[in-house]
């Protein structure tokens, strides 16, 4: 049996040490100010034990991470006709980049570019009663935990900031794609990714992708069939253009968000969050993603 708790600690005091060249995102001026020193680690295995680290308990913005959730929400709303708005390939180009969407004329590339994520937006506004409000409390629902909230000071903070957002939502909306009005697409989006969570509460959330759709309370919320359909899109475009190399280094299904949060699974195994706002040069966290480089190969734990 393996030590958990001795791994983690291993990882954790490893790379506190070693020099982290990356920077914290300061294009959304609310993270701008958060320590580049924050670190944490939380794992919790599909049989309910879990094991942490360092600041596993401090809530950060999940930001591009909302987009699995809001994704989940869509696909259970909606089905498969999602596809036809958005597809599945990786775009093998930053997450806020335009130009492929023009070229393929208003379908982005999948659904965790922010183009993509957009364009869910948009759907969950169609099909909610109470859109905002309705989200939240499915990611209240799969995490187990009435205490998540919107964080209003982010959202503001990227909303002033946001013109590649509202550029790609105009893009979107002149090649109807986009339903509703922009600023209520972008209203919701900059909300969803406002989004406060800990390490913790992460893995709770996405514990529903290593258990064929079932959350923690064993409540079925997705299909078998689109639980394997978003762990497919989360390993091929879960990291933009670095989807290649986590799949290289890690080799699980995850997502990142320019918060510095990294959350992976293993189908039938274990939920992994980490947590360290400094980014690299493609807005993955630069120590998260050597952390879960180091827990597959020290566990042999991936999905290859
Ligand atoms: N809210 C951020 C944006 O739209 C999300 C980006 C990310 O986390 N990669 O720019």
């Amino acid at each position: 049996m393996l030590n958990y708790q001795a791994i983690l600690e291993e990882i954790h005091e490893s790379l506190k040490n070693t020099e982290n060249t990356g920077e914290v995102a300061s294009y959304i001026s609310e993270l701008a100010n958060i320590s580049k020193d924050k670190f944490g680690i939380h794992l919790q295995l599909i049989t309910g034990e879990n094991y942490f680290v360092g600041d596993a308990a401090e809530k950060f913005s999940i930001q591009s991470i909302s987009k699995v959730l809001s994704l989940a929400k869509a696909f259970q709303l909606v089905g498969n006709d999602l596809l036809e708005r958005v597809d599945v390939e990786p775009s093998g180009n930053p997450f806020n980049h335009l130009s492929l969407l023009e070229l393929e004329n208003g379908i982005p590339r999948n659904p965790l570019i922010n183009s993509g994520a957009i364009v869910i937006a948009d759907v969950l506004l169609s099909n909610l009663k109470n859109p905002k409000e309705d989200f939240l409390n499915f990611v209240r629902e799969l995490t187990h935990d009435e205490s998540i909230q919107y964080n209003e000071k982010i959202a503001e903070s990227e909303r002033v900031t946001g013109f590649n957002n509202y550029a790609a939502a105009n893009l979107l909306k002149a090649y109807g794609n986009l339903h509703n009005k922009v600023e209520d697409v972008l209203d919701f989006y900059f909300h969803q990714c406002s989004i406060m969570m800990d390490c913790k509460q992460l893995t709770n959330a996405f514990f529903v992708f290593a258990n064929k759709g079932k959350c923690l309370k064993n409540i079925q919320h997705l299909t078998s069939s689109q639980v394997k359909r978003i762990n497919a899109i989360m390993l091929t475009c879960g990291f933009y253009d670095e989807a290649g190399e986590f799949a290289f280094e890690v080799g699980l299904p995850g997502k990142s968000g320019v918060g510095g949060g990294i959350v992976a699974l293993l189908p039938h195994y274990f939920t992994i969050a980490t947590w360290a706002p400094a980014l690299n040069k493609k807005g993955n966290s630069f120590l998260g993603m050597q952390a879960l480089e180091q827990f597959t190969t020290k566990t042999r734990l991936s999905i290859f």
